[in-house]
Formats: C-alpha cells, structure tokens, sequence
C-alpha cells in the first residue's frame, strides 16, 4: 500500500498565497488530448481580464478567458512537458487589472437547463489533470445519476491545493455541489476525503447540518494511492469494481474533482470564467514550499523566480511526482489541471533492466502487467502492447514507483500509448 502524508505535512499547513503577477501568460489552446480553442483576438488586441480570447472548436475544446488585462502578443509554439510543442496565446500583462462588464446576475439558482451551457462558457475543465470538458463529462451521464462523487482525495504525494482549497473556499465547494447537483439530480452526494485529512469534518460540519446542503454526505477513505482515481474512488465509496469494459460515467456515477466543483460555483453563480488556479509549490526540504493561487499560463520559471528558486538547479515537475510531468523549459505554463510544482534535487536515477521481481504487477491498482510495457514498447511490439492492455492503464505511475530497478515504465507506457494512437 503506497501512503504519502508524511509529505504533504509542511504545505497543509500554510494557507493559499498569492504572488506578484507575470508581465507574460502563455495560456495553453488545447487541454483535453489536443482539441483546440481558436482564437478570437488577434496580435496587438487589447483585452480585459476575465474576456473571453479563444473559443472552444469542438465539445472536448474548452474556451480560455484572459486572466489578466493587457495587450495580445500573439500565439506560439512552446513545450507542453508531454515532449512535444503546443499553441499557446501570449498575452502581455498590463497589470491594470481592468475586467470586463458583467450584466447583473439573477438571486435565483440558474435553471437546471442552462448549467451545461454556464459551464461551458466558462471553460471550467476537469482540475484533477485530466482537463476533460464539464459539461461534456455531466451530459454524458445521462440521467439516472446514482452518485455525484466529489473527489477530495488528492493521493499524490506533496500535494494540497485541493486541501488547502477545501478548507479555505468550504462555502464555494458546498454551494458548487449543490448547484451543480440541480443539473444531475444525483440519487446520493458524497464528499470523499481520506483520512489523513479528517480535519475538514470539523470544517464541513457547520454546512452539513444546513437543510440548504441536506443530502450531502462524507466519507472519509484510507489513504490509498491511486485512490483519487475514478475506478478506485468509485469502488471506496460503493464497492463495485469498475474494471473494464465498466466505466463510472456509464454506470451512474459522477466524479468530480473539489476544484472543478468550485470552479464550477465561480461560473454559475458569479459568471466567472476559470482564469486562476491553486497549485502547491513543495519538495524534500524546501523553505519555500506553500499553497500559491496564480493566473493561469503564468510561466513556471516566473513562479520559481518570484520564490527565490533558481529552476535550473532541480528537477521541475508539474503536477504531482507519480503522475506530473518534467519541465524542461522554464516557459511552461500553470495551466487549469496543474495542482502542483514539484522542486526536487537532481540527482541522476541509475535504471536498469528488469529483473522480473513482478512487484510491479502487484502495485498496479488496474491488474496490470506493466512490466509487458517497457518490454512492448522497447521492442516496438504494438501486439504486446494491445494484448496486455496498454490502453487500461491510468498513468498513476504506482509501478515505477516500487520497481527495485528504476525501470522507465511510465515513460513507456506513454511512449507506447502513442505509438498505439499513431498506429490507429
Ligand atoms: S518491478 Fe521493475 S524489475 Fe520488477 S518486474 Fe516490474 S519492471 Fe521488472
Ligand atoms: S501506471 Fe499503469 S501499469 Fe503502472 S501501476 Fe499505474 S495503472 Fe498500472
């Protein structure tokens, strides 16, 4: 069983922080596996915090709103941490902080046919990581919802910002749950924390005996990794295995990452578009280590820079250390599933070959056999890679992490998965 509270001690502590603003955004056009939003400012353009400046091209695209006034620079190619470049749009801060107009909001709920659509508009996005579409992911639950399940689990070590998020915005949270569940009608609400963090009880308390947040339940799991992922939080909660070919959205059950549920509370209830995130600065030892709230696309060498963190000595990792992905170029952008930056030191990993100790196969939470991957992979063997079920696996990097050889395996694995969507 993989366990990381130890390393979360030091940031679950420190409240949410802000920071001086970058001069420069590099905010990203794809989220969701490259489905683009295309601009609608050209270079040059003046525009106003909050103003919507591309619009999603398709249902898993989402829109980007400017997190800042300021003059378009244009769009550019920089390094998406997946190896690859992506279109960014450049915006210049002129750090006015002039917002756009916004008409006057109605008291009343939005109506339930109308959510989708206001969730839509404000490019609110899965923040656990995966940044699929919200309103793409609750239309396609359809309506007989047994569960709308908000993940507050946050298993991957040194990270906090859904903690510190849950602890510190708890009004926003609830009332996101309950709006967004006026849309799903979910028969059951559940609120799922693990154990390390059963403080928030006593922070949720007061708004769990409110009749407005009647319905809405918590439970606490033990800590787990990869218990934050969809299957696995499913299966805390009901005990149904959610193997495939069973996927939760297919059968009733919603999950929801805490920061999507408030963004979600932003864009319905205030019309705000998502434009900030919280992320969680932190490694072994490091003085600077807290929860930083920052405009989306702000370049994660600024973020070092403005912590007294010189990138060039560690190893960047954006997001957290099982699932994030190494920065190598310091004008990598937060982006709206970054939850995390990771400082640690640089030492060099000796990898070896497998020795076929197979503790792999007994960490994976899907019954893989990851070690089939790098094999699969080395060998460009895409029918291995098909037999052994590549596509199944969840990157949660829980293989690699009790490999006793330092074998790559996530590395191949998304190799792998590539070479399978290349061939098709
Ligand atoms: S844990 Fe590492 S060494 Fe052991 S079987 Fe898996 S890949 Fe091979
Ligand atoms: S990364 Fe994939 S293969 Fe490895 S443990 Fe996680 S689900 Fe299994």
């Amino acid at each position: 069983m993989l366990q990381f509270a130890s390393t979360k001690i030091v940031t679950k502590a420190k409240p949410i922080e802000t920071l001086a603003e970058s001069a420069f955004l590099h905010l990203p056009l794809s989220a969701y596996h490259g489905h683009f939003a295309h601009p609608v400012v050209q270079a040059g353009d003046m525009v106003l915090k909050y103003q919507l400046i591309a619009k999603a091209g398709d249902p898993f695209s989402a829109n980007v709103h400017a997190p800042v006034s300021g003059r378009v620079v244009g769009v550019q190619k920089f390094p998406d941490c997946g190896g690859g470049m992506t279109s960014m749009l450049v915006l210049q801060n002129d750090f006015a902080g002039a917002c756009i107009d916004f008409p006057a909001i109605p008291s009343d709920d939005p109506p339930a046919d109308t959510i989708l659509d206001l969730l839509s508009a404000a490019g609110v996005i899965g923040a656990g990581g995966a940044q699929f579409p919200t309103a793409l992911k609750y239309r396609a639950a359809g309506q007989h919802i047994q569960a709308f399940i908000i993940n507050g689990t946050e298993c991957e070590p040194y990270l906090t910002a859904d903690y510190v998020l849950m602890r510190e915005r708890t009004a926003s949270l609830f009332e996101g749950i309950r709006l967004v569940n006026t849309f799903l009608q979910a028969k059951e609400v559940v609120i799922v924390i693990e154990d390390h963090n059963h403080e928030l009880l006593t922070v949720f308390a007061p708004y769990l005996a409110q009749a407005r947040y009647a319905g809405i339940r918590m439970q606490v799991v033990m800590e787990e990794y990869p218990q934050g992922s969809e299957r696995q939080i499913v299966f805390a909660v009901t005990g149904r295995e959610m193997a495939p070919p069973l996927h939760p959205s297919r059968e009733g059950f919603v999950v929801s990452n805490a920061g999507t549920v408030v963004a979600a509370y932003h864009a319905l209830a205030e019309r705000l578009p998502v434009v900030n995130r919280i992320v969680t600065v932190s490694g072994d030892g490091l003085q600077q280590a807290g929860n930083y709230e920052v405009p989306i696309g702000t370049p994660v060498g600024y973020l070092l820079n403005q912590l007294g963190i010189t990138p060039e000595h560690y190893t960047i990792v954006l997001g957290g250390p099982m699932m994030g992905r190494h920065v190598t170029d310091w004008a990598s952008p937060v982006t709206k599933g970054s939850g995390g930056i990771l400082v640690l030191p640089r030492d060099p990993v000796k990898r070896e070959n497998c020795i076929g100790c197979s503790r792999c196969v007994e960490a994976c939470p899907m019954r893989l056999m990851p070690l089939k991957y790098d094999e699969g992979w080395r060998r460009s063997n895409l029918a291995m890679l098909k037999n052994y079920q590549l596509p199944v696996c969840i990157e949660c990097g829980a293989c690699e992490y009790v490999c006793p050889s330092n074998v790559p395996l996530v590395a191949s694995i998304k190799a792998g998965k590539l070479l399978l969507r290349k061939e098709g």
